[in-house]
């Protein structure tokens, strides 16, 4: 049983009713081309995707990528800060907060018309107050529509990346796509996401059949797997990712070999402090293996104003969803990943 709920006005008519002013189409232009510039290896800047698991509310997101804009002055040589701002949430169960695309409010029902404008207007203030724009996640292809004017980076999620549709319309997106590891953790699987994202393709979207020009840009998240068992399980090690590295070598194939550690999820087994000496574990194998240096292009961290997380929004700039690392140590961090840059 399907019941019609609400009837959602095509993509384009959304974005005439809400465009990206012309200004900030060229900040988010320069943007990309710098985040696309450090996956092909033509800058040596490290990708910082950072932010709340979920932006669940307008307000604290907005003053943390103000935060993050300011930041972003003294590291901008070293780094290329990319706000996380996520939009659409995949849930483990399958039920719970789907994100502001589903619920605009999350302590109401779902309204996903309202959401499509809530998230429209979230990403483009966002881009005007800090100078940033943004990452999300592609849960929903489809949906890919509403905001592909909007994002720096894509990132398809642990439970998706091996999905078709994902990895089709990843192959037409003109952004760097970081493709997770799937939960269960096949290197050769996400490689072969990566693979599919990197083809052209040919498929039905949106009412047309399309040809994509395949991404060149689409490349590895490690984000740690979950064994047969439950247990969570990291690869952010030097180990695994030499494997991807190897993978990459030896499809002869795939293009531009990249991999962005993902810090927290089953790397951190969500102990969001933990996400720190992650990251510091990285950058100090990168000083030590000049494959390693060349094949890590960044980190994904999981932070908000104020760290940890709460069942319902009470606290303002805390997580609903996973656990974050608060400002103060997210700011020393990105520190420090400049200083090691
Ligand atoms: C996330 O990035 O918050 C997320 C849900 O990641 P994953 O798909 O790796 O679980
Ligand atoms: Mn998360």
């Amino acid at each position: 049983m399907f019941e019609k709920q609400i009837e959602i006005p095509s993509a384009e008519e959304i974005l005439c009713e809400r465009p990206l002013p012309k200004d900030l189409a060229a900040v988010k232009a320069e943007l990309h081309a710098i985040a696309k510039d450090v996956i092909a290896g033509k800058s040596d800047k490290l990708l910082v995707i950072v932010g709340p698991c979920s932006a669940h509310e307008a307000a604290p997101v907005l003053e943390y990528v103000r935060r993050l804009g300011r930041l972003n002055e003294r590291v901008k040589e070293k780094l290329v800060l990319i706000p996380r701002i996520y939009t659409n949430k995949p849930r483990t169960k399958g039920v719970g907060y789907k994100g502001m695309f589903s619920q605009p409010d999350p302590e109401n029902r779902e309204n996903i018309l309202k959401g499509i404008y809530a998230i429209r207007d979230l990403h483009i203030k966002a881009i005007a107050e800090s100078g940033l724009s943004a990452a999300d996640e592609m849960l929903y292809p489809e949906n890919y529509a509403y905001v592909e004017d909007l994002l720096t980076y894509i990132a398809v999620g642990a439970r998706s990346s091996e999905n078709q549709l994902h990895r089709l319309v990843s192959s037409g997106i003109e952004l760097p796509v970081g493709i997770k590891n799937p939960t269960g953790g096949s290197i050769p699987v996400t490689l072969n996401s990566v693979y599919a994202a990197q083809s052209p393709q040919v498929f039905k979207y949106h009412n047309w059949q399309v040809a994509t020009g395949g991404n060149e840009y689409a490349h590895v998240v490690l984000r740690g797997r979950v064994d047969h068992y439950g247990n969570d399980i990291p690869n952010y090690h030097y180990e695994t990712v030499m494997q991807v590295f190897e993978g990459y070598q030896t499809s002869g194939e795939l293009k531009n070999p990249a991999v962005v550690i993902d810090s927290n999820h089953s790397n951190s087994k969500k102990q969001f402090r933990q996400q720190i000496r992650i990251v510091e574990e990285v950058l100090q194998n990168r000083t030590y293996d000049a494959d390693f240096k060349r094949i890590v292009k960044g980190f994904m961290i999981e932070s908000f104003l104020e760290e940890g997380n709460q069942k319902h929004d009470i606290v303002f700039g805390k997580s609903i969803t996973d656990p974050c690392l608060g400002w103060a140590d997210t700011e020393r961090l990105i520190m420090d990943i400049a200083e090691k840059a």
